[in-house]
């Protein structure tokens, strides 16, 4: 299949949205995708169950819906249609109170040498989080992605970066750094020839405590030709192997949102492909209501997931940007069912932890609920943490049937968090 995008303009050209939708839909993804991204391919359309569009878990995976605005936000963009000037104001104005840019993001750009990394993020010591200017795109766009103003034109809040030797100048400096994680928008929506210009160089440098490299990409689920037809997909496959023989472990952060992603022919030749050249494919996905939120859906995924070979890594809490009126359900509801579907599978499923929250000090994993001396409360417990020492030692929070998110948590036997 020959790769085809479509975007809030275009999108009516494609044959099932001609088919199968409504007059009245189609107006409403017109006006939700002013103010989110929208982007599809001719790929993901084959996903999607047309006859029961509107209860797709795909389509809503990347046709923004109009629930999505918040009534006041719907009301002022319906009311400011037919004036161009305060259309984009109106747009402009309902993104920035989007809070488009959780977690105290930009407060990590790390230095060398007086040089500034742009498109990099060292949090943990560990790990370094580098994204390639090219790859700030994705071959779709999820309706709940909080990387979302990084495609809608707000330069200043853009992660890019090209400095690939400042890149290797700052690793070899920080000597904790093991990981080096390649993210976007999606990476591997580059040519191999432009991944080569950043792999190569760091091949060669042969940093001694540099041992594993990560691609966190969504191509499997949006466009896994990538690695089976496309004019490059040789060469791609080829630069996967080169990085494991020289001695790295090369994972593959690969983003599923729904079991539907994991089927078709398509797919299991990527996944083949990839796992050839000795890559180890982990997978992750927050977890999303109108898409995503049940236990079955779960199990299903990662039975799925195991079957063919990946092992699944992260279940993630969605992150306070963009429509998280939407997508968003409380940390009890995730949990449960994170264990209803994590009772459900063998042991080599169970290598998934959640449901964690990125926040500021930390990931953050509900470990569960329980009661101690007559008190319900959820465990918590830090997968990551900005100061180590932190990680890994449970601690308790009130509990509270509604909260969605950390900072809605009040300490239990304590009067702070051990982050505080
Ligand atoms: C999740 C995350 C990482 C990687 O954490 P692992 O637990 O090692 O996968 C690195 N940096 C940031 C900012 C992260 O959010
Ligand atoms: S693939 Fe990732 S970066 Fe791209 S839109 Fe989806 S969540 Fe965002």
């Amino acid at each position: 299949m020959k790769y085809r995008a479509y975007n809030a303009k275009s999108f009516k050209q494609i044959e099932q949205v001609k088919t199968y939708m409504k007059p009245e839909d189609i107006k409403e993804i017109e006006i939700a995708s002013l103010v989110f991204p929208f982007k599809v391919n001719n790929y993901v359309v084959t996903l999607i169950d047309w006859q029961n569009y509107k209860d797709d878990p795909i389509f809503r995976l990347v046709f923004p819906q109009m629930e999505m605005l918040k009534p006041e936000h719907k009301e002022k963009l319906l009311k400011a249609l037919d004036d161009e000037d305060k259309l984009q104001k109106t747009i402009y104005d309902i993104r920035m109170s989007l809070n488009p840019h959780p977690a105290g993001q930009q407060a990590n750009i790390p230095e060398i040498n007086g040089k500034k990394l742009e498109g990099s993020q060292h949090k943990y010591k560990e790990t370094i989080l580098f994204f390639p200017k090219q790859g700030q795109t994705c071959h779709a766009y999820c309706t709940f992605c909080f990387r979302w103003p990084q495609f809608t034109g707000i330069d200043e809040l853009k992660f890019a970066s090209k400095e690939v030797e400042v890149l290797i100048e700052y690793i070899k400096a920080h000597p904790t750094i093991t990981d080096l994680l390649f993210t976007g928008g999606d990476p591997l929506v580059m040519s191999s020839k432009l991944l080569r210009a950043y792999i190569e160089p760091i091949l060669k440098a042969k940093i001694p405590h540099l041992k594993n490299i990560r691609f966190g990409s969504k191509v499997l689920g949006f466009w896994p030709y990538r690695f089976v037809s496309d004019s490059d997909s040789e060469d791609l496959l080829n630069l996967f192997r080169e990085i494991v023989d020289s001695g790295y472990h090369l994972a593959f952060m690969a983003h599923f949102n729904h079991y539907k992603e994991l089927e078709g022919e398509i797919l299991e030749k990527a996944v083949r492909n990839i796992r050839k050249t000795g890559a180890i494919i982990r997978t992750q996905a927050p977890v999303l209501r109108h898409i995503n939120a049940s236990s079955e859906v779960w199990e299903k995924m990662w039975k799925r997931q195991v079957a063919l070979g990946m092992i699944p890594y992260y279940m993630f809490m969605p992150r306070d940007t963009g429509a998280k009126h939407y997508f968003e359900l409380p940390l009890y509801e995730a949990w449960k069912i994170y264990k209803g579907a994590i009772s459900k599978v063998s042991g080599l499923a169970r290598t998934v932890r959640g449901p964690s929250m990125s926040a500021t000090p930390g990931k953050v994993a509900v470990v569960g609920v329980n009661e101690i001396n007559g008190e319900k409360v959820f465990v918590l417990n830090m997968l990551q943490a900005k100061n180590p020492e932190l990680v890994d030692i449970p601690f308790f929070a009130k509990f509270d049937e509604k909260a969605t998110w950390i900072d809605e948590l009040k300490p239990a036997f304590a009067d702070k968090f051990i982050f505080d």
